[in-house]
């Protein structure tokens, strides 16, 4: 029999495996699936099988409890962001307790939920319950939310169906009921390098990016300034936002730049179709196009779809809801603009709903950390969920 160990310790240890989204999680998952296995719990790996995959990774999920549908589950993803070019004060892969904050990568994003979710699932095994409880660990989530439509497939293949999901993501234990969809677009404009002082019959990539770049801010200008929709209002901003975050291109001053690739992403407001933004950014590349190829025709923009994450829709009444309202006996109503797997879930038939320990605003920073209260917070919530289950 494996050794019980406490949520704290449990976090520690996920945290000691550096599972940065580019590199394979497989150390994380063996030893969980060894923990779960050594209390009598059988845990089923999905494999990443996309192509030219350089690491291997898995996801982990689990049951206990009678084999009936019904359940809940509690969703985490396994993955990190880097910390390259961050000013850590702690080692990040060692969790370090100061001040009434635990310091660690992934102590706020999400470790501390995982740890917090396996030891309840281990609790639910050892007291039995009447309600089925499972876990469910991605990977690839720190990347466009990638790794959960595959791994909730295989779920619904593999277990009794839950009814209810609760993604831990950092909300400070507070019931989060909606976020805003995301679509990223890898544009790659083809231009065509000639020396700058002709640049008139060249086509510089760069500065016809800078006319869908300069699209993108119209769109923000012009959505800030609308009303808000009534579904749109809870969220800050209360509207869809388009944004460049990466940009490379051009070799040279005085060549008109070849090429030019920027990520085009929107986040959209629940209620707005997510195609409908995609549609037009098209046309606007499509004009932009047009024009590039009035001067060189072989030049062109080529767009294709990086990440695509569900809105989470808030659900009138909805059953993951009212659980999480009254475990945690918060009434008020929350929205947050970044993208979770709760919409993916939701778009599985699963009724979704966030709550997890830790701000969002220390997630992906240097020195993140969860206070030890947030982390206690959840620590009673899981014992609370397992009184219900019981
Ligand atoms: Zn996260």
């Amino acid at each position: 029999m494996t050794q019980t160990l406490s949520p704290l310790e449990l976090m520690s240890k996920l945290i000691s495996f550096p599972t940065v989204s580019c590199d394979s999680n497989l150390p994380l998952i063996d030893w969980v699936e060894a923990y779960l296995n050594g209390h009598g719990i059988t845990g089923h790996r999905f494999y990443d099988d996309k192509d030219g995959r350089l690491v291997e990774k898995a996801a982990l999920f689990a049951h206990v409890g009678p084999e009936v549908e019904g359940g809940i589950v509690l969703s985490g993803h396994t993955d990190v962001v880097p910390i390259e070019g961050q000013p850590w004060d702690t080692d990040p892969w060692t969790v370090t307790e100061k001040d009434g904050k635990y310091y660690g990568r992934g102590t706020c994003d999400m470790k501390g939920f995982d740890g917090l979710a396996i030891w309840a699932l281990v609790e639910a095994h050892k007291r039995g319950v009447k309600r089925p409880l499972q876990i469910a660990l991605s990977f690839d989530e720190e990347v466009g939310c990638t790794g959960a439509p595959p791994m909730i497939e295989r779920i619904l293949q593999t277990l009794p169906k839950a009814s209810t999901v609760i993604v831990g993501e950092p909300s400070m234990m507070q019931a989060v009921t909606g976020h805003k969809g995301g679509r990223g677009y890898l544009t790659h404009i083809k231009g065509f390098e000639v020396h700058s002082s002709i640049l008139h019959t060249g086509v510089n990539a760069i500065m016809y990016g800078a006319k869908l770049i300069e699209w993108a801010n119209d769109v923000n200008t012009a959505n800030l300034a609308a009303t808000p929709s009534d579904i749109a209002a809870p969220f800050f901003p209360p509207c869809t936002t388009a944004h460049v975050g990466m940009i490379t291109g051009g070799t040279a001053h005085n060549i008109t730049a070849k090429d030019c690739i920027f990520g085009m992403d929107f986040r959209v407001v629940p209620g707005e179709d997510p195609l409908m933004w995609r549609d037009r950014y098209m046309e606007k590349v499509r004009e932009v196009e047009a024009m590039m190829q009035t001067v060189v025709p072989e030049t062109r923009i080529e767009i294709s779809e990086k990440f695509n994450v569900p809105p989470l829709v808030p659900e009138d009444g909805g059953e993951a809801e009212t659980l999480v309202r009254q475990i945690t006996g918060d009434n008020a109503s929350h929205k947050v603009s970044y993208g979770t797997e709760a919409g993916q879930f939701q778009q599985r038939g699963y009724s979704a709903v966030i709550c997890g320990p830790g701000d969002i605003a220390q997630a992906h920073q240097p020195n993140e950390f969860c206070t030890v209260a947030q982390f206690n917070a959840g620590h009673a919530f899981m014992e609370k969920l397992l009184e219900r289950l019981a």
